[in-house]
């Protein structure tokens, strides 16, 4: 009975695998690290007084269904480290904790395996002096999604700065493209960060408001004090108070001191997407995103943020749209209680 190779067990990967299995197919998903769920697993739900739409909730209960499902194979801390064979009846070669193992019977293959995450330290437009004070937004995320009635941080902030696109809208990084997603997370972010500790001043260095999908927020966050100043910073320096230094039209340069610095990195394509191409077929774009190439003859499919950035809501949908894909050209439909 053939099956169909998940390649990375994230959000999309989840999905995909989910949407297969519905529809009889068999599933084995490769997962490197040793849980499934993806990035998605370390952020927090940002409700406020009301649910403020994150999308987060669309992963509720996924990964409690994929680790029971029967049709669904889960290989974690497990790499493919090559694909024999041909669209239909393709072998994968998986190093496992156990050793190398061969899955033959695969009749196509998505490869959902993501983004990469940035790096606090590395920036090729800001120089950021010191780490201590400075968080990722997925760092922010993770402090949200363990946060209680006494807070978000272990001290209260008097002063939030928030800097956008870091990581995104910059040729220097190979990444000349809106990431999409961290306009919408951050400014979510602010909000609960406010209904925390309402007496914190945050503000928001921009250069670029990803606005269409969220021009209320920024007009909500606006009434209740936040402010947003047009520029891309250059320098970070010091620790508590933390420094941002940046060219204000009117003023020239200024510096302004925050008790925290969050960065609202994007999403950057894998370093693996240069070695996946070739291995599986599949096209790069100029930015090093992966592509499915025209007509999908060899049955190797792409989904989720290792396509572009998506949001959860998007990422959903795409893995869905590549597993129906599959299921009517590929897949060998079979009861669930084969
Ligand atoms: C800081 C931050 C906050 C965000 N917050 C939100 C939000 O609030 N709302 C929203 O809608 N979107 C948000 N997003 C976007 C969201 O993260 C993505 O939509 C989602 O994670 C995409 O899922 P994915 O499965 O494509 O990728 P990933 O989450 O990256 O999952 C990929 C999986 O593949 C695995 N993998 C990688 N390489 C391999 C390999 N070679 N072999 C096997 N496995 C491999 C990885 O370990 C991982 O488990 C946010 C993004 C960032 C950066
Ligand atoms: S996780 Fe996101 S979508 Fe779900 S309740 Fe919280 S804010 Fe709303
Ligand atoms: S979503 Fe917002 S912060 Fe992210 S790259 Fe686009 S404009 Fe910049």
């Amino acid at each position: 009975m053939s099956s169909v190779l998940v390649i990375g067990a994230g959000l999309a990967g989840c999905v995909a695998a989910a949407r297969l299995s519905e529809a009889g197919t068999r599933v084995v998903m490769v997962e490197k690290t040793p849980d499934i769920g993806g990035k998605v697993r370390g952020y927090g739900c940002k409700a406020t007084d009301k649910c403020n739409n994150c999308g987060l909730c669309l992963a509720c209960g996924l990964w409690n269904n994929i680790r029971k499902n029967r049709l669904v194979e889960v290989i974690t801390s497990a790499e493919v480290v090559d694909l024999l064979g041909e669209a239909g009846e393709y072998t994968a070669v998986v190093r496992t904790s156990g050793g190398l193992r061969r899955i033959g019977d695969i009749s196509s293959v998505i490869v959902s395996a993501g983004f990469d995450a940035s790096n606090a330290g590395k920036s090729a437009h800001l120089h950021i002096e010191k780490t201590k004070g400075v968080l990722l937004g997925s760092e922010m995320e993770a402090l949200i999604r363990g946060r209680s009635k006494k807070g978000i941080f272990p001290e209260r902030p008097g002063s939030v700065a928030f800097i956008q696109c870091f990581g995104s809208r910059d040729a220097k990084e190979r990444s000349f493209y809106c990431s999409r997603v961290c306009c919408a997370y951050s400014t979510r972010a602010a909000r609960v960060i406010k209904q925390h500790y309402p007496a914190c001043e945050i503000t928001f260095f921009y250069m670029e408001l990803q606005s269409a999908a969220n021009s209320d927020i920024f007009e909500e966050l606006t009434k209740i004090g936040v402010r947003f100043v047009k520029c891309r910073p250059v320098r970070i320096t010091g620790e508590r108070p933390v420094a941002v230094e940046y060219d204000d039209l009117a003023k020239g340069m200024t510096r302004e001191n925050f008790d925290m610095v969050i960065l609202s990195e994007g999403i950057r394509p894998s370093w693996d997407n240069s070695w996946m191409s070739a291995a599986y077929g599949l096209e790069q774009d100029e930015f090093g995103f992966l592509h499915k190439t025209e007509g999908c003859e060899n049955g190797v499919y792409a989904a989720g943020c290792a396509r572009r950035p998506l949001t959860i809501e998007e990422t959903c949908a795409d893995a869905e749209t590549a597993a129906d894909a599959i299921l009517t050209r590929w897949a060998e439909p079979r009861g669930l209680t084969a």
